[in-house]
């Protein structure tokens, strides 16, 4: 039989080994990742005392495990990972100051609440994410000029927002639309960020490009398009970069649980999980924002969730009711567009917030905070 495609023995057997040059911003920290890995959670005594908790960590590391430790209010939580042969032999119930120690059984484990028992805050340059303030980012979709990102980071910053954001490598449906700046849109950002004062956010598409990016970036964004890019994941994995991770776009919430899997399976827990909407059979709005992510999502992960109504809608006067019912749901961060003259935008422009309507949500936003006990 004539067999098209070289068998997979044809296309590896006789490959070299390719070495791989990685700089240090992405040197691995930890990997979690074997074929059988296995996740333990082991709770503490409410009395159990710092020594104890200690001595339980460093005896996990002694025997090549991972340990993550979470403090709660109530007790401490050491979330254990490892190849499951070895942690079956452990005897981690033995150790004083231990209550109960049981096994992460949901498929994602690392991002499971359960291990960690608490919800986790991730920093974003001075920015922390999770906490009771709700942090609202914004800016426009891509990076297009000088004055556009510095007039519109000067305006959104004024309004409250607490991250700049902007796309210098743009995904779009199109190979015919505008692509983005690329480098030159990341040196706009690190700009802006100095005339702002605000960290920025911003796309990675490629693994190719991951450590230019990260040398800009107080924040990549992997979008909806490279929800399951799983080398990309696992790249941004190796750094130590806080890592927003959008939705895809026909993923269902297990989905975006198991993609934010890969990434602390590399060990960077500094993951923001994001709703921008999904598709459906509506075709009045853009996308159909699925706001019950939001407290499925905080039930069920530790990891902060954010919501994009902007890209969840897609109709700018409708962003602002969206924006407000993200917040009312209980999303610890909201991402907005803003431009300074849509009409003009080079991207996404009929989605986009003028700075004056921003301003006005941002008001509004922090009244709905308020009355769900979070703050602005
Ligand atoms: C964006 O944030 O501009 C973007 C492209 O988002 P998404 O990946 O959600 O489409
Ligand atoms: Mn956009």
């Amino acid at each position: 039989m004539r067999t098209i495609f070289p068998s997979p023995e044809v296309i590896h057997g006789h490959r070299p080994p390719v070495p791989v040059a990685r700089k240090t911003s992405c040197e691995p920290i930890f990997s979690t990742q074997t074929a059988n890995s296995l996740a333990m959670i082991i709770i503490t005594r409410p009395d159990a005392t710092e020594e104890q908790i200690q001595h339980i960590v460093s005896r996990v590391a002694d025997w090549g495990l991972r340990a993550e430790v979470s403090r709660g209010e109530m007790r401490v939580v050491i979330g254990v990972i490892g190849a499951e042969d070895k942690i079956r032999q452990k005897p981690l119930g033995a150790f004083p100051g231990v209550e109960s120690v049981m096994p992460v059984l949901k498929p994602y484990k690392l991002v499971s609440y359960e291990f960690r028992g608490t919800a986790s805050r991730v920093k974003v340059g001075d920015v922390v994410v999770g906490a009771k303030e709700v942090v609202v980012m914004a800016g426009p979709c891509s990076v297009e000029s000088e004055d556009q990102i510095l007039s519109i980071a000067h305006s959104i910053r004024d309004s409250g927002a607490k991250i700049l954001r902007g796309g210098a490598f743009k995904p779009r449906t199109s190979p015919y639309s505008f692509q983005g700046l690329g480098k030159v849109g990341l040196q706009l950002l690190a700009e802006a960020r100095r005339e702002s004062g605000l960290p920025i956010i911003t796309e990675v598409m490629d693994t190719k490009d991951l450590e230019l990016v990260a040398e800009y970036a107080d924040c990549l964004q992997i979008g909806a398009r490279n929800m399951q890019n799983f080398s990309l994941l696992r790249e941004v994995g190796r750094t130590q970069l806080p890592v927003m991770l959008k939705r895809g776009m026909a993923a269902s919430i297990k989905d975006l649980l198991m993609s934010a899997e890969y990434i602390l399976s590399e060990g960077n827990f500094n993951v923001l999980l994001c709703e921008r909407g999904i598709r459906t059979f509506e075709t009045m709005t853009r996308n159909t924002l699925d706001l019950n992510a939001v407290p499925v999502l905080k039930a069920e992960t530790h990891l902060p969730v954010v919501v994009d109504p902007t890209h969840g809608i897609g109709i700018r006067d409708f962003v602002p009711a969206m924006a407000l019912a993200a917040v009312a749901a209980g999303a610890d961060s909201i991402m907005i567009e803003v431009h300074n003259a849509p009409e003009l935008a080079k991207s996404d422009g009929e989605q986009s917030l003028l700075p004056k309507d921003f301003d006005d949500l941002v008001r509004r936003v922090r009244g709905v905070a308020e009355a769900v006990g979070r703050a602005l």
